[in-house]
């Protein structure tokens, strides 16, 4: 049994070479695992599932294929892509996930989550994520035309940039803390999630047993991915794990 898990691909519309990489990991890759976790940011941008622009179609299809095979697919809305609704979900039989996750491989209750809650250090981006995740917000945005979307969403992205570039990498990193009271929360000893682009394994003690969190990596320069399966958790590229 194999379960597979991604996140942060960015697909754009103007990136093929990053879609034909996901196309090529869905027709191989993909194909031989049970489970098929995306935990965000599938998209470098969604703004709505009545996005038209034909270029994203063979994202869908090459999802639609592997869901359709009977692998089974569910994705977790990133920073990026909250706004990947039923539409969507219908067109490529995924299923949508909340916030967390928490499942279970070979009788081991493991979180998901995308990465970006964990990181509580940036109040800045805590404050804006507050603001975009509110339904009166997506509302007035789904209201909009798909061309002054893609406007909209092409600024948010600039200040973004404009935002990364002047923090410090320590703040864009998750905060330990939060980390461990989200682990107790769910009460499980393994994390995994993405959003900071930062593959590694991290190995840490939580109340006295060992625990783990695993962070997936973008798909700019190649893919990342975790495969599980009986002989447990492997991150592709390999990783340096680095010191605490
Ligand atoms: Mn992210």
């Amino acid at each position: 049994m194999t379960v597979l898990f991604i996140s942060d691909l960015h697909l754009d519309a103007g990136h093929p070479e990053t879609i034909r990489r996901f196309t090529k990991f869905m027709q191989h890759e993909a194909r031989s695992a049970r489970d098929l976790y995306v935990l965000g940011d599938l998209f470098e941008a969604w703004i709505g599932d009545d996005d038209d622009d034909p270029r994203l179609e063979p994202i869908v299809a090459a999802l639609r294929e592997v869901t359709r095979s009977g692998v089974r697919c569910a994705v977790m809305h990133g920073n990026r892509d909250f706004l990947i609704g039923e539409r969507f979900c219908a067109a490529t039989g995924c299923r949508l996930l909340g916030d967390y996750e928490r499942i279970e491989i070979n009788g081991e209750p493991v979180l998901l989550t995308h990465g970006d809650l964990l990181c509580t250090d940036d109040t800045r981006y805590q404050a804006l994520r507050g603001q975009l995740r509110s339904p009166a917000w997506q509302r007035e945005f789904l209201a909009k035309t798909v061309a002054d979307r893609r406007k909209i969403a092409t600024d948010l992205r600039q200040m973004s940039a404009n935002e990364i570039a002047a923090k410090s990498e320590y703040i864009m990193d998750v905060n330990q803390a939060t980390v461990e009271r989200t682990m107790r929360e769910f009460d499980v000893r393994l994390l995994l999630h993405g959003h900071t682009h930062r593959p590694a394994t991290h190995h840490f003690t939580l109340d006295s047993r060992p625990a783990q969190r695993i962070v997936l990596g973008a798909w700019y320069e190649q893919e990342s991915f975790v495969r599980w399966d009986e002989r447990g958790a492997t991150l592709t590229p390999s990783a340096v794990t680095p010191l605490p």
